[in-house]
């Protein structure tokens, strides 16, 4: 076995076999590594394990961050709940709760899994773990959601960089959400069809999305971009679990996104030089915050 190249490829391998992609993919690892299947397995759970307990600690915490920009989104949702007046269902509640209360412990410097990166890492834990609790799906299942969330971000870093800096927020927040749509298509045991078009539909929505962090700080508008992409990745596995199918094979769209990266202006690449850091009010915050850790180091 070699390193898995392309979704065809996957999909293939898959079918040919009568296997499930995240089977595909434990039995690449476990060849690859010189590991069994349970010791991959192992390995998956203790990420698993870290992104319940920094759910667990981000639900618990209002510290802001440094920045004093962010840090207590999710304690304004939890508010809010206690008095039940949301729009949402309880499981969209847990799933926005989830995502703030991971990429809040991020800006904190708390321990999180970086999935597919640090900016982006309160998408695939929220949707997984949320939804696991609603679905009742146990840790095996939880597990095997986790690792075809990891075949679709490994897939697609084959081809395109997965950082801001590279390809915009499209490689960041929408790689992670295409991972949690298919994380949750496994879960509702769907087929590899399925789960690699809810993967398609997803990313293909996603297509063009910038990185514009304000003061070059990966908090506005990171944060709430995980809470909105948690969503959205749920839209993308219900579309898919009906049968609505992508037009342009996931391989081509990731072709796509590649050369949008490509095309996109460098100062929509993370370094803060247009979009929303570059507002009035983006330079405003960039200039207070210089002020504040220049008088900071003087002290
Ligand atoms: S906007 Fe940029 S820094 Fe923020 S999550 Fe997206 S890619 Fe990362």
């Amino acid at each position: 076995m070699t390193n898995l190249k392309d979704f065809r490829q996957v999909f293939e391998k898959a079918q040919e076999s009568n296997k499930k992609i995240y089977q595909i993919c434990e039995m690449n690892e476990a060849e690859l590594s010189e590991l069994p299947v349970e010791e991959i397995r192992k390995k998956v759970k203790v990420n698993l394990d870290a992104m319940k307990a920094a759910i667990a600690q981000g639900l618990k915490s209002q510290e802001k961050s440094m920045s004093g920009l962010c840090g207590d989104d999710c304690a304004k949702l939890l508010k809010m709940y206690d008095k039940q007046t949301s729009l949402f269902s309880k499981t969209y509640q847990k799933v926005l709760l989830y995502s703030f209360a991971t990429i809040e412990q991020n800006l904190r410097m708390g321990k999180i899994v970086a999935c597919p990166t640090a900016g982006s890492c309160g998408i695939v834990p929220a949707v997984i773990l949320a939804m696991a609790e609603d679905l009742e799906a146990n840790e095996e299942v939880q597990i095997n959601a986790l690792i075809t969330a990891g075949l679709i971000g490994q897939i697609v870093s084959n081809k395109l960089a997965l950082a801001g800096a590279v390809a915009g927020c499209q490689s960041e927040c929408g790689v992670a959400a295409a991972m949690a749509s298919a994380a949750l298509v496994e879960m509702k045991n769907g087929t590899n069809e399925q789960i690699l078009n809810a993967a398609a539909l997803t990313l293909k929505n996603i297509m063009g999305l910038v990185c514009d962090p304000v003061a070059g700080l990966v908090e506005v508008p990171c944060v709430k971009r995980n809470a909105f992409l948690s969503i959205y990745a749920v839209t993308g596995a219900e579309l898919a679990l009906a049968g609505i199918k992508s037009v342009i094979p996931i391989d081509e769209i990731v072709d796509a996104m590649k050369q949008v990266g490509e095309l996109m202006s460098p100062t929509l690449k993370e370094s803060s030089d247009a979009g929303l850091a570059t507002t009035k009010t983006g330079l405003e915050i960039t200039a207070n915050l210089a002020q504040k850790w220049q008088n900071s180091t003087q002290k």
